[in-house]
């Protein structure tokens, strides 16, 4: 016997989200997930994965994860401060440390729990931490967890900020005062302003915390987007993944010395949560030593960012201001944005619909994320099918 009380709720609450176009169906890929991709059978032009550079079926990562592999094992066999460090561990945090030009860095085995982990390490309820309204559900959860007092700052608003910042150090309640960002913005493609957040951080004292997910790979020639500010000496935590740009798993957090021996003493999923997969951090590696190597699936992805835009917009699409290749339509209501998204696929392009709750409300979007790994003649046919099914659907 279940419980009765659960099946009500799943009852009710999935027919609700169904009933108002908010639940989110999963297609399962039948290869892997490069510029096409193949679901149920059907062949599409892949405009949906966060694989910017296409890292994650490249020949060079998946010989070093194999060669990794026979060396080191499937698996880590054990959490990182028991006996789960291996000297590919070592190896990938020296290298991520050295390609942030930070003193050291410290590997979680995803963004998702470096997140959770990181912020709980060093706030507390003694503490605030001011946090952009957009930021990702990871440092939502992980401010929580902490929990510091969390302050909502407006959507990249430095008057916001400042004054935010200000009435909370004056407030003389807390201990410590972090800012936390996404370094590029997910959903819109926009991309934080550091300059002027160091500038606030420096006159209030913040801690500084800036998530790189979305500018790993992307912005300051793949280094990231504190590298493209050139404030590497001025951010205390350069946080990213693993898993977009470089294309494997994982996540990572950038800084001094002290800041990662702390991280590894205190961030809980390093403490209790088993190590990367050898094979994933050789990966990584090469991943690293590609980007740091040549610049040539970067200026690929900015290039097909820009074409894409370009393409879209003079067909009459609303693309938001985004700053980088995350190129958002926006259509507004969330079935109308969820039929675009469908009958795109009937057509060949796989371009998911973002909706509420992971947008605001009737901001509803379809997001495409060019790569590096997109053909000119795929991204002409992305242009061809959003012109008809634009037309088709009174869009454009
Ligand atoms: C994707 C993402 C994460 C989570 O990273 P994973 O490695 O996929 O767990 C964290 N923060 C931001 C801003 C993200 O976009």
């Amino acid at each position: 016997m279940t419980s009765h009380k659960l099946n009500t709720f799943l009852e009710k609450n999935l027919t609700e989200l169904k009933e108002n176009g908010l639940y989110n169906e999963i297609d399962t890929l039948e290869g892997p997930n490069g510029s096409e991709i193949t679901i149920n059978g059907q062949t599409l032009i892949n405009m949906s994965s966060n694989n910017y550079l296409g890292f994650a079926n490249d020949t060079r990562l998946k010989e070093k994860a194999n060669a990794a592999t026979d060396k080191f094992g499937v698996g880590a066999g054990a959490v990182r401060t028991i006996n789960g460090t291996q000297s590919i561990h070592d190896e990938l945090e020296a290298k991520i440390a050295d390609f942030k030009q930070t003193e050291a860095a410290v590997a979680f085995q995803s963004g998702f729990n470096c997140n959770m982990g990181a912020i709980s390490a060093v706030m507390n309820k003694k503490d605030a931490i001011l946090s952009d309204e957009l930021n990702h559900a990871s440092i939502i959860d992980g401010c929580r967890l902490s929990g510091a007092k969390v302050i909502r700052v407006k959507h990249q608003d430095m008057d916001d900020l400042r004054a935010k910042a200000k009435e909370t150090i004056e407030s003389g309640q807390y201990d410590k005062v972090m800012y936390i960002t996404d370094g590029v913005f997910s959903m819109d493609g926009d991309v934080a302003n550091l300059p002027d957040i160091v500038k606030i951080a420096e006159e209030f004292d913040l801690i500084t915390y800036v998530d790189d997910a979305h500018g790993s790979g992307v912005m300051g020639k793949g280094a990231g987007t504190v590298k493209h500010y050139g404030l590497q000496d001025k951010i205390d935590f350069q946080m990213g993944t693993l898993s977009k740009a470089v294309g494997v798993v994982g996540g990572y957090v950038a800084g001094t010395q002290n800041l990662i021996d702390w991280l590894k003493v205190r961030a809980r999923p390093f403490l209790f949560s088993t190590s990367l997969t050898p094979g994933a951090a050789a990966a990584c590696i090469e991943a690293i030593d590609i980007m740091s190597a040549s610049t040539e699936e970067h200026d690929r992805l900015w290039e097909n960012g820009h074409y894409l835009k370009e393409g879209l917009n003079k067909l009459g699409f609303n693309i938001g201001n985004s700053e980088t290749p995350i190129t958002p339509c926006i259509i507004g209501d969330e079935k109308l944005t969820q039929l675009f998204s469908k009958r795109l696929t009937e057509e060949g392009v796989y371009a998911k619909s973002i909706v509420f709750p992971t947008v605001p409300k009737s901001t509803g979007r379809v997001r495409n994320m060019p790569s590096a790994a997109h053909t000119k003649e795929q991204l002409d046919q992305v242009l061809a099918t959003y012109k008809k099914v634009g037309n088709e659907l009174n869009v454009i």
